[in-house]
C-alpha cells in the first residue's frame, strides 16, 4: 500500500541490475512486465522462481492434453539441479510439492550441459516433464560454477525449461566487469538471484529477484479478497503478488543508502580487495609444503587443507576455532574434508 515503497524498490533493482550487467529484458527499464524484487532470501527467491516455474508447465501441459488431471500433470514433473547446489533448492522442491534430480557435477564440481541434457531426455523417455533447473554461480562448499551457457541452451531446446540463477553469494562480484565471464549465457536464463546482504554490504535480509516474465509468479499467488482491492491495480507492479507473504518491509531504502553511500566505484574496489586478500592466501597455502588446494580460487572463498588425513584436517579447524580469533567452516566433498577462509567482512586485513 506504500506507492514509494514500490517506486524505489523497482529503480533500484535497475540501478543493481544495471550495475552487474544483466541484459535489459530483465529490467523493468526494458518497458515489458520485467524487473526485480526483494526477497527475504535466496531460500525464498529459489521457490517463488520454482512455483513461477510450475504455474508456467501447467498451463502449457494443460493446453497439450485437456483430459490430464491437475495431480496428473503435478505428479509428471521433474526439475534439476547441481548435487553441489545449496540445500535450500531441495527444500523448494519439497515445499513445491515436485521431484528434484541433483546430478552429478563434473570433476570441477561444475553441473555441464551434457549431463543436464541427458538426464532430461532420460525422464522424457519415463513420461516425466522436465520443466525447471537451477544452475548455481558460486556454490556453497566450494564456490564452483556451473556452466550457465550450455545449461541455458539444454533449457531452451526442451519446450522451454524454466531456468532459475542462484548466485547467492557470488552475484555481488559481477559488478565488477571482470568476472562477468562467470556468467555467459545469463541471457538465456528466466530468473536470477543474488544476496546484496552476503557480500556488498547491504545488512540482512536483502535478497535481490529478477524475473523475465513475473506474471507466472503473480498468476500463481494472485488471489484477491476486496480487502485487497484499490483503485490503481495495474499502474504498478503489485509486489504482494511477487512473493509469499503480504506485508513486506521498504528493503529498497537500505540499499538507496548503500548505493548512495558508497558508489559502483567503491563497491567494485570493496569486491577486488576481497579476491585480492583470498589470492594472497591461496599463495601463502601452495608456498607451504603441508598444504594444498582443495578448489581454484575465484572469489573471496579459499578452500584448503593439509595434506593426510580428514581426522588431521579436524583437529586443525578445531585449534583454529577454538582460538576464537579466526572462524572457519569445514566442507567435505566426495569424502574430502577441507577447510574454507572466506573473506568477507568489512575488516578484514593482510595482516
Ligand atoms: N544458495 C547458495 C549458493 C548459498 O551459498 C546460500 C547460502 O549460503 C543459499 C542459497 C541460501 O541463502 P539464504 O540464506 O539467503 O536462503
Amino acid at each position: 500500500a506504500s506507492p514509494a515503497c514500490t517506486e524505489l524498490e523497482v529503480v533500484m533493482l535497475d540501478w543493481l541490475g544495471q550495475m552487474l550487467g544483466l541484459p535489459d529484458e530483465f529490467l523493468a527499464r526494458s518497458g515489458g512486465e520485467a524487473g526485480g524484487v526483494i526477497q527475504g532470501t535466496a531460500s525464498e527467491a529459489t521457490l517463488v522462481a520454482l512455483l513461477g516455474a510450475k504455474a508456467r508447465v501447467m498451463q502449457r501441459v494443460k493446453e497439450q492434453h485437456p483430459e490430464w488431471s491437475d495431480t496428473d500433470i503435478l505428479s509428471k514433473l521433474v526439475g534439476y539441479c547441481n548435487k553441489q547446489a545449496h540445500s535450500s533448492v531441495e527444500r523448494a522442491g519439497l515445499l513445491g510439492g515436485v521431484q528434484l534430480r541433483s546430478l552429478k557435477p563434473d570433476n570441477k564440481r561444475r553441473l555441464r550441459g551434457e549431463t543436464l541434457r541427458e538426464a532430461i531426455e532420460e525422464d522424457i523417455r519415463k513420461g516425466l516433464i522436465p520443466f525447471y533447473v537451477v544452475a548455481t554461480l558460486g556454490t556453497t562448499s566450494s564456490c564452483a560454477f556451473d556452466d550457465l551457457d550450455e545449461i541455458g541452451d539444454v533449457c531452451k531446446s526442451h519446450e522451454n525449461v524454466w531456468l532459475h540463477v542462484d548466485a547467492a553469494y557470488a552475484g555481488s562480484a559481477f559488478i565488477c566487469p571482470e568476472y562477468r565471464y562467470l556468467m555467459k549465457g545469463i541471457e538465456k536464463a528466466d530468473s536470477f538471484n543474488f544476496n546484496p546482504h552476503k557480500w556488498m554490504l547491504v545488512n540482512f535480509d536483502c535478497s535481490a529477484l529478477w524475473l523475465k516474465q513475473p506474471r507466472w509468479i503473480v498468476d500463481a499467488f494472485n488471489v484477491d479478497p476486496l480487502y485487497l482491492k484499490h483503485d490503481q491495480q495495474g499502474s504498478a507492479p503489485d509486489y504482494r503478488h511477487w512473493q509469499i507473504p503480504l506485508g513486506r518491509r521498504f528493503r529498497a531504502l537500505k540499499l538507496w543508502f548503500v548505493l548512495r553511500l558508497h558508489g559502483v566505484e567503491y563497491l567494485q574496489e570493496y569486491i577486488r580487495k576481497h579476491i585480492a586478500l583470498a589470492h594472497l592466501y591461496e599463495k601463502l597455502c601452495t608456498s607451504d609444503d603441508r598444504f594444498e588446494l582443495y578448489e581454484e580460487v575465484t572469489m573471496g572463498l579459499v578452500c584448503f587443507r593439509l595434506k593426510g588425513s580428514n581426522n588431521l584436517n579436524k583437529e586443525l579447524l578445531r585449534r583454529i576455532n577454538g582460538r576464537g580469533k579466526i572462524h572457519l567452516v569445514p566442507s567435505e566433498i566426495d569424502d574430502i574434508y577441507f577447510l574454507r577462509l572466506a573473506i568477507c567482512s568489512r575488516y578484514t586485513e593482510e595482516s
